[in-house]
C-alpha cells in the first residue's frame, strides 16, 4: 500500500479550478510518429485529437552535450494524456524546451520528479515561476510529486524563507507587476505563488478519470538520495519512466506488462563494467534484459550524453536489439513520439519527404 502524505502548499491563496483550456499553443496534429523538431507549433488544443504522446525535452547528461541542432542536456519528458500535460523530471532548460516545441507551460499542472539530482530538477523554479507569472490567478497551483525531500525542496525554493520569495513577492506587490497582471485579465489582489508538493512513497500515488500513476523505489545513489520510477496507466496504454537507476527488481516489477519503457542507457555493454557503476546506472545489456523480461512492446533509450548523431546511436540500438525483439527508439531532444502509433521504424523517417528536421528522426 502506498503511504500517502498530504501536499505541502507554499505561498497562500490557492487558486480555484481552471475554468477553460487557456493554453495557446501545443504541438500540431500529425500522423507521423514525431512532430516538428524545434519548431513552434501553433494549433489550438481543441483542434487536436486526444492522444497519448511523449514529448522528449531532455535526453542527456548533467552537462550539455553536442552542438547545433543536436544537443542533449538533462532529463525531462512531457507525457500528453488526452488534454493533460504530465511532466516527468524538470532538468536544465525544460521551460525553454517546452517553448521550442510549442507546448504551453501553463498547461503543465503536475510534475513528477524521479530524484533530486540537478539534471532532473534544476528547472523547476523556472517552470513554476513562468507558469505562475503567465496565469491570471484562477488556474490551479502546480502539483509536484517526488521522493523525499521534495516538500523541503519546494519550500526552500518558494516558501516565505525560500530563494525565490523576494521575486514572487515583488511581483505580487509592485504596482507595475500588478498592472501587467491586470493586462492579462487578472483581477487584483494578485494571488501569491502556490506550489503543492508531496513526498511520494512507493505504490499508487494518483488516480484520475483518465490515468493512474504508480511509483516504485529504484536503486541509484541511495542512501544519499532516494529515486523513484513512475508508471502511468491509461485506458489506451501504459508507460514506465525508469528515471535514473540500475537494474533492480522494483523496476522490473513496475515495468511488467507495460507498453513502453523509458530507460536510462549510459553505455554500450553492461554497467557491471566498470564495476563501480553496477546497480547505479544501466547499459544496453541491462536495458535489453529488463525490456525482454518485462514484456514491454517498446523501449526508449535516454539519459545519454554521447548519442548526438545516428552513427553514435547505432551501437546502442544494435546492442539492445540483440537482446530485445520489440521496438527500440533513441530519440533526439525536441521530438515527439505518438505512443499509440508505431512501430516507429527508421525507414519511415529516412524516406519522409519532409526530412529529418521535421520528422524529429526518432531512431
Ligand atoms: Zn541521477
Amino acid at each position: 500500500m502506498a503511504t500517502r502524505r498530504e501536499f505541502l502548499t507554499t505561498g497562500v491563496g490557492v487558486a480555484a479550478a481552471l475554468s477553460s483550456a487557456s493554453g495557446t499553443a501545443v504541438a500540431t496534429e500529425s500522423n507521423d510518429a514525431t512532430v516538428g523538431k524545434g519548431q513552434p507549433q501553433n494549433a489550438e488544443l481543441k483542434d487536436r485529437r486526444p492522444g497519448f504522446r511523449l514529448h522528449c525535452l531532455g535526453c542527456g547528461y548533467p552537462p550539455p552535450s553536442g552542438s547545433g541542432n543536436s544537443t542533449r542536456h538533462g532529463s525531462a519528458f512531457l507525457l500528453e494524456v488526452g488534454t493533460e500535460f504530465l511532466l516527468v523530471d524538470c532538468g536544465p532548460a525544460t521551460t525553454y524546451k517546452l517553448a521550442r516545441m510549442g507546448l504551453a507551460v501553463k498547461r503543465v499542472e503536475r510534475v513528477f520528479l524521479t530524484h533530486h539530482h540537478f539534471d532532473h530538477n534544476v528547472d523547476l523554479p523556472c517552470l513554476a515561476l513562468v507558469r505562475w507569472d503567465l496565469c491570471r490567478g484562477a488556474e490551479p497551483p502546480l502539483k509536484v510529486y517526488g521522493p523525499p525531500p521534495t516538500r523541503t525542496f519546494v519550500e526552500q525554493l518558494f516558501g516565505e524563507k525560500g530563494a525565490f520569495f523576494p521575486d514572487w513577492n515583488s511581483r505580487v506587490t509592485h504596482p507595475v507587476s500588478i498592472r501587467i497582471f491586470q493586462k492579462r485579465g487578472g483581477v487584483p489582489p494578485r494571488p501569491a505563488l502556490a506550489v503543492k508538493a508531496r513526498d511520494v512513497e512507493p505504490g499508487q500515488i494518483e488516480k484520475t478519470d483518465s490515468w493512474t500513476a504508480t511509483a516504485a523505489r529504484v536503486h541509484h545513489v541511495e542512501p544519499t538520495l532516494a529515486s523513484l520510477a513512475y508508471r502511468f496507466d491509461t485506458a489506451q496504454a501504459s508507460i514506465v519512466f525508469a528515471g535514473d537507476c540500475g537494474d533492480c527488481p522494483e523496476l522490473r516489477a513496475l515495468a511488467q506488462g507495460a507498453e513502453t519503457l523509458v530507460a536510462p542507457c549510459v553505455l554500450v555493454g553492461s554497467a557491471k563494467h566498470p564495476s563501480y557503476l553496477d546497480g547505479i546506472v544501466m547499459g544496453t545489456d541491462e536495458v535489453g534484459a529488463i525490456a525482454k523480461a518485462s514484456g514491454v512492446r517498446r523501449v526508449i533509450l535516454t539519459h545519454n550524453g554521447g548519442a548526438n548523431s545516428p552513427g553514435r546511436k547505432r551501437p546502442y540500438l544494435d546492442a539492445v536489439r540483440e537482446v530485445f525483439s520489440g521496438e527500440v527508439l533513441f530519440p533526439d531532444e525536441l521530438t515527439t513520439i505518438d505512443l499509440l502509433d508505431g512501430p516507429h521504424r527508421e525507414e519511415k523517417h529516412r524516406s519522409s519527404a519532409v526530412g529529418r528536421e521535421q520528422t524529429g528522426a526518432v531512431k
